[in-house]
């Protein structure tokens, strides 16, 4: 391992901020400006230095990135270490710690993960049962909120009178019966993983004795629970390293606190903070647009970041007669740039970003209709999918049988003459004796006296069968680590003694094939991930303390669902070595920290960004940059003349037209349409063969009169009216179109 090779690739900033023997570093930067490329790097030369990767904690933001991280360290060193690294999320590394020494704060083991839609199910649930007002939307994200301030509420409780509003009243009880409802099931919601981490580290620090170094990502995005966790895993002595951009915070509807950075100079005063200048990633054009419209926030702290690329090519701004219009100019365009670019761009290398998962389905229609292949982020995940949460609840029901909403989902999946008022009338039967509904239906089987349910004798005996089935599979679970069934064992035991295929086949119509390709797609995520662990990725670099062997520890099963509950947070569909090439669709929340030479952002008119019920403009604006700040080579932004409620739209406001174009000619040319050599030199691949060139010149050509189209589509021509305006860098549309260039 050779540390000076770690440093080769580095500008003076970072290669200062990589080496330095700070005890507390903060590295705060721009976009693109190589932060994560610098925590990477740090990270591989601590292990340089001589720290174990067992003694070195780094945490980011999304499980995507924290898989990419693991890749570079892994080319960085080249000697495997990187994956006994703790790296993952702040959720995923709290998991960790919990499944292996929350017995030491009363955590049950195999405990399973609650995400957003078994939280808002529980609460759902309550809120029927009390036929209270309030929505359970509303109530799951104010008990998120509060939980994420460690428990405080900072809410106003009193109206003028000083009574308890009505209101407040019912999100109390709401508030208390979710957490007894978790507790039941001994579930933990995402909250929880980091609360009780916390509390966890807070009452025997001994868990983190091994840390050495803490590093983190995307620093402004953290909340005050992150931020002690932080502390708690950092304790007295150890090295601590962050990385941010208050520019890029866009997760304050998730308390993710502005302020950690003054609290961490507050904590520790020693703290080394290193700016860094120049961004890497996108076009001058691109990276000056994204900064006329992060500018124009006042309130801003201004900070220095300079294009290290030529300026490319003009982002383009265009409105268009509809959504439906919108999406299909939108898969038009990225057909055209991979025809025109020869060898330079294939599907991967296209995303779109979108200000709210709602807004993709035009757009996935209209790839669908081309044959476009797609991966989604942050939106309707593969988890999320019917027949993949089915199987899922099976799973989370022989792990954890007090499961109650998973119990509820799938205890009539296949159909097993239970009615809909039979489960109801179950559930609200269990949650008056205060028992879980598997005990209520266990005892109501076994003839417990006291804990049996009315039944018709034919929906007894279908219960039997199912009861029987959960503890078979539970017995295949539990034996002996070399009897032990696999996860893949246990999910064909499961779909074999359903009959999953035939119901699907029966139930499903012409949709079934598709369903049953989604049930084998999650068994191979299943099989690669017992590779993965019984290769040493998980686990196995924390501390034995508290007397637990691994072979007591949690079980394969409970390991993969929590995989799947963190992944499903922020996490691609199928990005694990996708086979073939696809774009990407996120939610511009789920896009940071990535990047990809051509981006579209779709919507961008008033009441989408800014969203319609956003409290906070500046956190809109932000989020804009972010989106655009994603771009390498090219991008495009667009919005419908009229929106879903088919009211006329008006162009979000950040975008309004200023000129730059003075400013950008000074460092050279704008191209005003792409170019196969500005596309390569941002991306540094070479550019394609001439004789690719040649093939796809014909692509070139309609691409740019569709960039200048002086006859716009037929019948839309009064109402979509071009812009290229971007950040103000501007043409419109009666502008003469500049002639044709050639591609040299
Ligand atoms: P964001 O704020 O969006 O997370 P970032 O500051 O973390 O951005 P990185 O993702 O680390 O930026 O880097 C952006 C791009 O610039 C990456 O493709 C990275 O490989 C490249 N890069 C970073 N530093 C350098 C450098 N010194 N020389 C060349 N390329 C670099
Ligand atoms: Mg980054």
């Amino acid at each position: 391992m050779n540390p000076d090779g770690l440093l080769s690739n580095l500008n003076s900033s970072q290669h200062a901020a990589v080496s330095s023997f700070a005890d507390t570093l903060a590295i705060l930067a721009g976009p693109g400006s190589g932060k994560t490329h610098t925590l990477t790097s740090r990270t591989a030369w601590l292990l340089a230095q001589g720290l174990q990767p067992w003694n070195i904690i780094v945490a980011t933001f999304t499980v995507k990135a924290a898989r990419e991280m693991k890749e570079r360290i892994g080319k960085l060193l080249g000697n495997g270490l990187e994956s006994k690294l703790i790296l993952g999320t702040f959720h995923s590394i709290s998991r960790r710690y919990l499944a292996r020494y929350g017995h030491l704060i009363g955590i049950k083991k195999d405990f399973g993960i609650a995400d957003s839609a078994d939280s808002l199910a529980i609460i759902k649930r309550i809120v029927k049962r009390k036929k209270f007002q309030i929505d359970p939307k509303v109530a799951r994200s104010r008990i998120s909120g509060r939980k994420a301030r460690g428990g405080q509420n900072a809410e106003k409780e009193t109206n003028k009178s000083g009574a308890k509003s009505f209101e407040m009243q019912e999100f109390e009880i709401c508030y208390t019966e979710y957490e007894d409802a978790l507790k039941l099931s001994n579930l933990l919601d995402y909250d929880d993983l980091l609360l009780r981490c916390v509390d966890l580290l807070r009452d025997h620090p001994s868990c983190v004795s091994n840390v050495e170094a803490v590093l983190i990502d995307e620093f402004q995005d953290t909340n005050l629970v992150q931020f002690d966790l932080m502390r708690l895993f950092a304790a007295e002595k150890k090295r601590i390293t962050i990385v941010g951009d208050p520019d890029q915070s866009i997760y304050g509807f998730r308390a993710a606190e502005i302020k950690n950075y003054k609290r961490m100079l507050h904590q520790y005063p020693d703290t080394v903070t290193i700016a860094l200048e120049e961004n890497y990633r996108s076009s001058g054009a691109i990276l000056l647009a994204a900064l006329n419209v992060i500018e124009q926030d006042s309130s801003r702290v201004a900070k220095s970041l300079l294009p290290t690329h030529t300026v490319g090519t003009r982002p383009v701004l265009r409105k268009l007669a509809g959504a439906y219009k919108e999406a299909e100019w939108i898969v038009t365009e990225i057909q055209r740039c991979v025809g025109m670019s020869g060898d330079l761009l294939d599907l991967n290398d296209f995303a779109i970003l979108l200000r709210s998962a709602a807004l993709s389905r035009l757009i996935e229609t209209a790839l669908g209709k081309a044959g476009i292949a797609y991966r989604m982020v942050g939106g309707l995940r593969f988890y999320d999918r019917v027949e993949v949460k089915t199987l899922l609840d099976y799973l989370r029901v022989i792990n954890q049988p007090d499961n109650n909403d998973a119990l509820a989902r799938i205890i009539n999946v296949p159909s097993r003459r239970l009615g809909e008022t039979t489960i109801r009338a179950l559930l609200e039967e269990a949650d008056v004796r205060k028992v879980t509904l598997w005990s209520l239906i266990l005892g109501t089987v076994q003839g417990n006296k006291g804990t049996t349910a009315k039944l018709q004798k034919s929906a007894e005996q279908a219960l039997g069968k199912f009861v029987n089935m959960i503890l078979t599979a539970r017995k295949k679970l539990a034996a002996p680590v070399k009897e032990r069934s696999s996860t893949v064992d246990i999910m064909n035991f499961v779909l074999e003694k359903t009959n999953y295929e035939r119901w699907l086949e029966e139930h499903q119509g012409d949709a079934h094939k598709a369903r049953w390709d989604n049930v084998q797609e999650l068994i191979t995520q299943a099989t690669d991930f017992e590779d993965l662990v019984s290769c040493g990725y998980e686990d196995e670099t924390l501390p034995e303390i508290g007397g637990l062997k691994q072979e007591e520890d949690d079980n394969h099963l409970s390991r993969f669902l929590a995989n799947v509950a963190l992944a499903s947070e922020v996490k691609s569909d199928n990005d694990e070595g996708a086979p073939k090439a696809q774009i990407t669709i996120s939610t511009i929340h789920a896009a940071k920290g990535l990047e990809w030479p051509v981006v579209f952002i779709p919507a961008v008119y008033q009441g989408s960004i800014p969203h319609s019920r956003a409290e906070d403009t500046n956190e809109e604006r932000r989020l804009l940059y972010v989106a655009m700040t994603r771009a390498k080579a090219l991008l495009y932004m667009s919005y419908p003349l009229k929106n879903s409620q088919s009211e006329q739209t008006a162009l979000c406001p950040f975008l309004s037209p200023t000129t730059l174009d003075k400013h950008l000619e000074k460092r050279g040319p704008i191209l005003n349409a792409p170019t196969v050599q500005s596309i390569s030199e941002i991306l540094r691949r070479a550019p394609p063969t001439a004789i690719s060139i040649l093939k796809s010149s014909s692509m070139l050509r309609t691409l740019e009169d569709n960039m200048f189209p002086v006859d716009g589509e037929e019948g839309d021509e009064a109402e979509s009216k071009m812009e290229f305006p971007v950040g103000g860098i501007g043409y419109t549309m009666g502008q003469q179109a500049p002639k044709r260039r050639r591609v040299e």
